[in-house]
């Protein structure tokens, strides 16, 4: 089995349902505006997107704290997990600046870019080297799986509706969300600016605030 050591995101829009139409059952662009400027928020959950997210445990993790979508992932019970790992590519920044709440990110240097990327390739390689080796002695996955680390990709379905959508672009496209969930962000943004355009051009007029 090869290792496969990878800095993508994927992000797959599987279904939606829907559009501007649903919203206002009219394709009226004043009273989108209007629904969205006075925060009248229940009619953008008429439409509803289901979207393939395949990332890092460690993204997961921040993902899965938006608890109004419904989410569906791979079990490392009942699967053996696929040998993927997330290696950060040289735009992602590496140094840390600052104080809690107030950090700033900087480009790693040529050195810690190396280091980094030749850690993770070891301290991946080791742990999928004790994964193998206790599934061959015959230790259940969801033991063997102990020795994995956060890198290690995972997949899973996100269910959820407009609103539901734009509160979390809110968050997580900003600036100071995590490098590799922005990634994520901007690609469902990407995928729902193609189920409901006029929604998400007025979200942009409307300075992306949340519903
Ligand atoms: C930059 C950043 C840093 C963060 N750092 C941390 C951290 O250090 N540690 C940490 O634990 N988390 C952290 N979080 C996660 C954060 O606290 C939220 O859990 C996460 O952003 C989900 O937001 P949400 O609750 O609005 O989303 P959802 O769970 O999708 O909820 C959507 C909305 O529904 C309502 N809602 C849902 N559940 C409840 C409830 N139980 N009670 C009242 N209202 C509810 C709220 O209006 C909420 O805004 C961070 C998030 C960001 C963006």
């Amino acid at each position: 089995v090869t290792v496969t050591f990878t800095d993508k995101i994927g992000v797959t829009l599987v279904d939606s349902m829907g559009g501007d139409e649903s919203v206002v059952h009219a394709e009226r662009k004043g009273l989108l505006n209007f629904l969205m400027t006075n925060r009248h928020a229940s009619p953008f959950e008429h439409v509803t997107a289901t979207f393939l997210v395949e990332c890092p445990i460690f993204v997961v993790r921040e993902v899965h704290r938006h608890r109004t979508f419904s989410y569906n992932e791979v079990s490392g019970r009942y699967s053996v997990l696929e040998p993927k790992f997330y290696i950060p590519n040289e735009d992602r920044p590496l140094q840390q600046i600052g104080k809690v709440g107030a950090y700033n990110f900087a480009p790693g240097t040529e050195l810690q870019q190396e280091h980094t990327r030749e850690q993770l390739t070891a301290a991946y390689t080791a742990a999928w080297g004790h994964y193998q080796f206790l599934l061959n002695q015959g230790v259940a996955k969801e033991v063997a799986r102990m020795v994995l680390p956060v890198g290690i990709y995972t997949s899973f379905y996100m269910t959820g509706n407009l609103r539901n959508f734009l509160n979390f672009l809110v968050l997580r496209t900003s600036q100071d969300a995590l490098y590799e969930i922005r990634e994520m962000a901007f690609q469902i943004e990407t995928k729902l600016r193609t189920v409901a355009p006029t929604c998400l051009d007025l979200w942009d007029e409307n300075n992306r605030r949340g519903l």
